[in-house]
């Protein structure tokens, strides 16, 4: 039923299962929902919903639409699984929760931060726009950035107010299945995978993706080193049996150990870059920072999932492969002059994002945000593993504002 319900599709998977691909309103184009048929191929039993999407017009009327063409009672749906907190994850949740009396299945930390993120009175977005400024971003795109993350309320509401603790080291029987829950890091905080030990299946979310690579984005008043995190999470899930992994982006896929590994070293090759930037600027030339990546096979650099609040999601392929527009350095974006920088060869995360992905990205607010969130995240564990050092200044005005230099 390719294409009928709002660009979305259903792909029936083996014991039932279906691959439920929920359209989305950026460059990745869809998130995976997964109905898993309790009992077997008897549908009167009921259905697990692992991860709804997106809300929005275009998401309801396809899974109206979707559900039925399959013959399933909104009721039938027993249980919503939320694998992290992201709104092309989760913004159904209530949704879903209001229409089919289940309750909603996710970590404390998942369900602690969207609060933070959406619940009455936030102050995350003023937030994350203040600490884009200190790392360089001009308050003109800062600007941008507000508004763009005021957009995302609607996409996550209602919020579930049904919901049941998943913690790490649970077992939980769904889809006829019984499923332990391991904890991920990096991509979002309290992210939850679900691994079944007999058959070797693992709903992992955004944690592993194929093709490309999760976004990793630091933000404020969070884990202050999430790529650190994912690094370490990675390593440690890799030790897991995995047959064959179902991902919240693009298709199942089998080769689980292989694609940790391939991450593993993406980050590895992008601290370099990053290390290379912050000597000697935008002296590599036009379009190179990312070649290695692509032809290694890890796809897009910047990955394509949200690093927070924000809709999930690219800097995905098309926009993650042209990296720097004019490969020389750019200016602090305007703030440059009235900052009395601590030497020559610091850098701002603002100057670098550019550096790496491209003045064009002032194009696109979603995509930027994300693409500096990522450089925070690797210019921070620079620091923390010693390559890189940190330097705050402060502008004419009495502004902090943050620098990055590599360390000698
Ligand atoms: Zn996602």
């Amino acid at each position: 039923m390719n294409d009928r319900f709002g660009g979305g599709t259903v792909t029936e998977l083996g014991e039932g299962w279906l691959q439920v691909k929920v359209p989305l309103p950026y460059s990745l184009k869809w998130v995976n929902a997964y109905l898993l048929p309790e009992g077997g191929a008897e549908e009167e039993a009921g259905w697990t919903l692992v991860d709804p999407g997106l809300r929005s017009d275009e998401t309801e009327t396809f899974w109206n639409g979707v559900l039925a063409e399959r013959g399933i009672d909104w009721r039938h749906i027993r249980t919503i699984v939320v694998t992290h907190h992201h709104p092309d994850h989760y913004g159904l949740a209530g949704w879903f929760m209001e229409k089919t009396g289940a309750p909603v299945l996710m970590s404390k930390v998942a369900r602690d931060n969207a609060v933070r993120l959406w619940g009455d009175g936030e102050t995350f977005s003023a937030e994350l726009t203040a600490v884009f400024a200190e790392h360089g971003l001009a308050e003109v795109l800062a600007g941008d950035m507000l508004a763009h993350m005021d957009g995302f309320a609607a996409k996550v509401s209602p919020q579930p107010d049904d919901v049941r603790i998943l913690s790490v080291g649970d077992t939980v029987r769904l889809g006829g299945a019984e499923w332990t829950v391991y904890g991920g890091e990096g991509h979002a905080p309290g992210h939850l995978l679900l691994h079944d030990a007999a058959s070797g299946r693992l709903l992992c979310g955004d944690q592993v993706l194929p093709d490309i690579s999760p976004n990793i984005g630091w933000m404020p008043g969070g884990d202050p080193d999430p790529l650190g995190s994912f690094l370490d999470s990675l390593r440690r899930l890799e030790s897991l049996e995995v047959s064959l992994v179902y991902p919240g982006h693009r298709d199942p896929f089998p080769d689980y150990r292989e694609r940790i590994a391939e991450l593993l070293d993406h980050h590895e090759r992008r601290l370099l870059k990053m290390a290379e930037l912050l000597a000697n600027g935008g002296s590599g030339g036009r379009g190179d920072s990312e070649s290695d990546v692509r032809s290694g096979g890890v796809g897009v650099s910047l990955g394509s999932d949200s690093g927070g609040r924000g809709g999930g999601d690219d800097v995905s392929s098309e926009s993650g492969d042209g990296e720097r527009d004019s490969g020389g350095s750019v200016n602090s974006a305007g703030n440059g002059s009235e900052v009395d920088r601590a030497g020559s060869l610091d850098k701002s995360a603002f100057e670098v994002c550019e550096l790496l992905f491209g003045a064009r990205l002032r194009g696109n607010t979603h995509n930027l945000r994300f693409a500096l969130a990522e450089t925070i995240a690797h210019l921070e564990h620079m620091a923390k593993r010693g390559t890189a050092e940190r330097f705050e200044t402060a502008t004419a005005t009495g502004d902090r504002r943050i620098f990055y230099r590599v360390s000698d």
